[in-house]
């Protein structure tokens, strides 16, 4: 299955504009609307595609400078370049949005969370698959693991080439995200990632090289498991139903959060002006440990003394973040993110602070009981 998988793979041109419709897929009139194949039978899983632009789907002008525009290309185009996607799955395919994932922004993800809590309570598909770039894919991840309640597959793919590129990566992501979002041993695990062959937490994964097609990987716990055209193989057992699910606030913006990063000769004006900018939470991205020289600590004193949700996450891109090492979390009103990086501790505190858990040991609670 392997070799004949792959014999299809490379003979394949993933131009998509010039993709032939694989049988069982039936194009869609309107992309804003959710197009549905037909059944490949009644007990294949039903796996529904949203797109949001990204690399996996850019295209790149070679011959012109700048000229690469990421989220060019449609979710039924992604969806038909890939050979043999069809017999994994009953595909339907939706946009979100088309844009570059350093555009991703609360509207975007309150959409994409209501329309896939929407998908699993009517029963529209059995696993939802989100195309994103690749920027900032850990953060909507981590978000949508957050917010959405279901036991149902979630995977986020992305790709470092873009469809036009030698070698484009997207295609084999997609059909290996679908292959896990289709397999019955996804199930119970939460939001996940699939690239270049790897499947990772929401929690733990990170993007870790900005070229390279290996760029995720989850620095304290590993991947979660291995997919490749023949096998998806989890090396751990599925979570436990979770607690930690969190409320959308009504409208579309969460609360204003800003991540200071720390580093030599610090002082504390970034951290005055968050507080000036209303900041109802300031992650500190340290150095080490979560650690910042005196003067910018003092202005974080003064922050948590205002009420301000104060984190402390680390810069290093590994490791935990401990409480009362070198700073006395205690007597300053600060949590620490422990595993979380700064990023990720941001959504966290956002979405803390738009559900009323703001004083810091309830925060504290909160951070630790998602590891
Ligand atoms: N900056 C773009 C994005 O995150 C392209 C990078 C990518 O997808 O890998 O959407």
């Amino acid at each position: 299955m392997r070799n004949a998988f792959h014999a299809k793979y490379l003979a394949a041109t993933f131009v998509l504009a010039a993709a032939t419709l694989p049988a069982g897929i039936a194009l869609a009139a309107d992309e804003a609307a959710t197009a549905t194949t037909a059944p490949t039978s009644a007990t294949t899983p039903r796996v529904a595609v949203l797109a949001t632009g990204g690399t996996i789907a850019g295209q790149a002008d070679t011959r012109a400078a700048n000229a690469y525009n990421a989220g060019a290309v449609g979710a039924q185009q992604l969806v038909q370049a890939v050979p043999g996607i069809e017999k994994l799955a009953r595909l339907s395919t939706g946009q979100v949005a088309s844009i570059g994932s350093q555009d991703m922004n609360d509207k975007v993800w309150f959409a994409l969370a209501r329309r896939i809590q929407e998908i699993f309570d009517r029963n529209e598909a059995d696993a939802v698959v989100i195309t994103h770039g690749t920027d900032t894919l850990e953060e909507t991840a981590f978000f949508l693991d957050n917010v959405l309640r279901t036991d149902k597959p979630v995977v986020l793919v992305g790709s470092m080439r873009p469809s036009t590129a030698t070698s484009a990566d997207g295609p084999s992501n997609l059909y290996e995200a679908v292959e896990v979002a289709a397999s019955p041993a996804a199930r119970g695990r939460g939001v996940m990632v699939v690239l270049n062959d790897t499947i990772q937490s929401a929690r733990a994964t990170t993007k870790t090289n900005t070229t390279n097609v290996q760029t995720f990987a989850s620095p304290n716990s590993g991947p979660i498991g291995y997919v490749d055209p023949a096998s998806v193989r989890f090396l751990t057992p599925a979570l436990q139903p979770d607690s930690h699910k969190y409320a959308l606030p009504s409208g579309e913006q969460l609360p204003r959060v800003e991540i200071v990063y720390a580093h030599a000769n610090m002082d504390g004006v970034q951290i005055d002006n968050a507080i000036a900018n209303k900041a109802r939470g300031i992650v500190l991205a340290g150095v080490g440990d979560g650690n910042t020289s005196k003067s910018a600590l003092e202005a974080l004193q003064r922050a948590a003394k205002q009420g301000i949700v104060v984190v402390r996450a680390s810069r290093v891109g590994s490791g935990f973040v401990n409480r009362n090492v070198e700073v006395n979390d205690d007597t300053s009103g600060f949590v620490v993110s422990l595993d979380l990086n700064p990023q990720k501790a941001r959504v966290l505190t956002q979405l803390l602070i738009a559900n009323g858990v703001t004083s810091p040991a309830q925060v504290q609670k909160a951070f630790a009981a998602t590891w």
